[in-house]
Formats: C-alpha cells, sequence, structure tokens
C-alpha cells in the first residue's frame, strides 16, 4: 500500500516555525494583517475562507472579511481592493475565487498591490515566477513542493506529470517542478491517452476537479502522487464507487464525503506515496497563506 504524505502533520510543524517569525515582528511593532474579499454566499467559498481566517486568528495574524453581494459590480469589488491596498495595517489581500460571472475577475486580481498579493496571482508575481524569482507563489502548489522537500522526494531529472494547467495550481505547479530540474509534462481535457502519459511519470499530480478520475491505470507502479482534488459528493452510490467503505460512515454523518481527482482505493495499491483526501494538500495551502502573509508585512514593513 502506497506511503501516505500527510499534509496536516507537515502544516502544523510549519504554523510552528512560523510562530518564531511572528514574534520577531511583534518585537518590532508589527502586527501582519490580512484581508479577505468575500463576494456573495457561495456555500464552499464561505467555509475555505472560514478556515483561511481561522488559521490566522489562531497564529495570531489580524484577519478580517470585506464581504460584498453577489450581485457587486466589478467597479465595486475593484473599490474595495484598491481601498485596501492603501491600508497600511493590512500586509496581505486575498480575492476568494471564483467570482461572480459579472465580475471581471482579472481585472479585480490585477488592482491587487504585488506587495500584498499573497495568492501570488497577480501577473507581477506570476512573472518572477517564471523568471525563476519569485516573491508570492500560489499557495496550493507551494504548499506541495515543501510537502515534496520535506518527504525527500527526488524531483532533478525525474518526470513529473501535472494533470490540469490552471492559473491557480497547474500552471505554477508545473512551473515549480521545472525550476526543481523535473521534466514536466503538463496534461488537460484535450491531452490524447492522459492513462499512458501519466504512466510515465514518477511525480503525478491531478489538479483537475473530476472525482476520482485517475485510477491505477493512471499510475505507475511506486509513483508518488499528489491529489490537488477537492470534490463534495452528495451521491451514496457515486460515493460508494469512489471511497473505501471505512469512508461511508463519514458520508451517513454529514450526508457528503470530500473525495480527490484520484481513486484513492485503487490508486493506493500502485502508487509508492499519496496525499489524503481530506489532509494533505489543503492544510498545506493554508499554511503557504499565512507564510506569505508574514513574508508580506516583512516585505512592506522594512
Ligand atoms: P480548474 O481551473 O477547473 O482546472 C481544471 C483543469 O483540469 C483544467 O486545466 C482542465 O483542462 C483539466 N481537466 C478537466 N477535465 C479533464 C480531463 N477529463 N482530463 C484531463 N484534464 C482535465 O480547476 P483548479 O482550480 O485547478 O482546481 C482543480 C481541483 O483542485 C479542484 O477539485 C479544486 O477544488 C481543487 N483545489 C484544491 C485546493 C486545495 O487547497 N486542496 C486548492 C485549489 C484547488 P482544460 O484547461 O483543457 O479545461
Amino acid at each position: 500500500m502506497a506511503a501516505v504524505l500527510d499534509g496536516s502533520a507537515l502544516a502544523r510543524t510549519i504554523r510552528e516555525e512560523l510562530r518564531g517569525e511572528l514574534a520577531d515582528l511583534s518585537r518590532r511593532g508589527v502586527r501582519p494583517g490580512l484581508a479577505v474579499v468575500l463576494v456573495g454566499e457561495d456555500p464552499a467559498s464561505t467555509v475555505y475562507v472560514r478556515s483561511k481566517t481561522r488559521a490566522c486568528e489562531e497564529l495570531g495574524i489580524a484577519s478580517e472579511t470585506l464581504r460584498l453581494p453577489a450581485s457587486a459590480t466589478t467597479d465595486e469589488v475593484a473599490c474595495a481592493v484598491e481601498g485596501l491596498n492603501r491600508r497600511p495595517d493590512v500586509h496581505g489581500i486575498l480575492v476568494q475565487l471564483p467570482l461572480p460571472p459579472q465580475v471581471v475577475s482579472s481585472r479585480v486580481l490585477d488592482l491587487v498591490s504585488p506587495a500584498k498579493d499573497v495568492d501570488g496571482f497577480h501577473p507581477e508575481n506570476v512573472g518572477r515566477l517564471v523568471q525563476k524569482r519569485a516573491r508570492f507563489v500560489a499557495c496550493t502548489p507551494a504548499g506541495i513542493m515543501e510537502l515534496l522537500r520535506c518527504n525527500a522526494v527526488p524531483l532533478a531529472g525525474r518526470r513529473a506529470v501535472v494533470v490540469g494547467r490552471s492559473d491557480i495550481v497547474g500552471r505554477p505547479m508545473a512551473l515549480l517542478l521545472t525550476h526543481a530540474d523535473a521534466t514536466v509534462t503538463v496534461c488537460h481535457s484535450r491531452t490524447v491517452d492522459l492513462p499512458a502519459v501519466c504512466r510515465e511519470a514518477d511525480v503525478l499530480v491531478a489538479a483537475i476537479g473530476r472525482p476520482g478520475l485517475l485510477r491505477a491505470e493512471h499510475v505507475k507502479p511506486g509513483a508518488v502522487v499528489i491529489d490537488v482534488g477537492m470534490n463534495r459528493v452528495a451521491d451514496l452510490e457515486q460515493a460508494r464507487r469512489l471511497v473505501a467503505p471505512a469512508r461511508l460512515a463519514e458520508f451517513e454523518r454529514k450526508g457528503y464525503v470530500l473525495v480527490g481527482d484520484v481513486h484513492a482505493p485503487s490508486v493506493a495499491e500502485v502508487a509508492g506515496a499519496l496525499t489524503p483526501v481530506p489532509g494533505g494538500v489543503g492544510p498545506l495551502t493554508i499554511a503557504m497563506l499565512l507564510r506569505n502573509t508574514l513574508a508580506a508585512a516583512e516585505l512592506l514593513e522594512t
């Protein structure tokens, strides 16, 4: 059976390390602050924002959520972001995605001050990442790199396959793996013979948004598999097909189960190591957000 790459445990260790940095900032009279812009009431976004702000509070970072109605216009969201850019007590700004369809996301994200862009989505920060002089790196791929590093997963000269090419996960992930000297292939919805391409991977990253899409036939024996997917499955029959029987009690309790893009029961029999869902990539994403917020405070206060 594949070894479990425990993201929750590593996230706890990272948070402990950040306490030292926070104490250092505090001695200099700086209290890092994160502001989240949340537009509308999408239940998943609301849950994500709550866990991010709770993690800030637990560490001692000031956090606030600026809520706008689902009907907000691009100008209204832009105006909120510009207000936060001007505030000296706000070091990090995060615009929770997705924004409602009438809001032009790129216009809003382009307005976040690059020095406060703790999500690493601003074109300036993406450009810096491309040029291998990153300042803020998107939190999910940054967390995955930490997980690979801390588990001593070799990357130089290895074959890495990233399934998904989003701005948030797939694309920055591929850049980071390239910078770490892996030979990287990026797959997407138009890739021909996905199983064959995935089977070339020593390190396989799934960031697709399709529950259980990658199965044993996609995985080279012994490969390290990183499951970024976070899909809420509320249909019992589908849940039965996707999770081990032990997790069905969770379904009965909550009315749904969270599953990744990897079919964990079958892949665990082939892979060398696998991240669980939940408890794998998710907690590391939050840990990297905290780290980026402290880095932003450091940048703005020196
Ligand atoms: P996204 O923007 O929807 O991108 C999905 C990517 O998967 C696209 O590039 C798409 O290809 C590709 N794809 C879709 N169907 C495919 C198929 N059948 N075969 C191969 N590729 C396919 O999603 P995202 O924002 O990157 O998120 C991906 C997943 O990660 C979601 O489940 C999301 O909830 C999760 N996530 C988790 C965290 C975390 O902290 N754990 C953070 C962010 C996201 P095209 O480009 O051709 O359309």
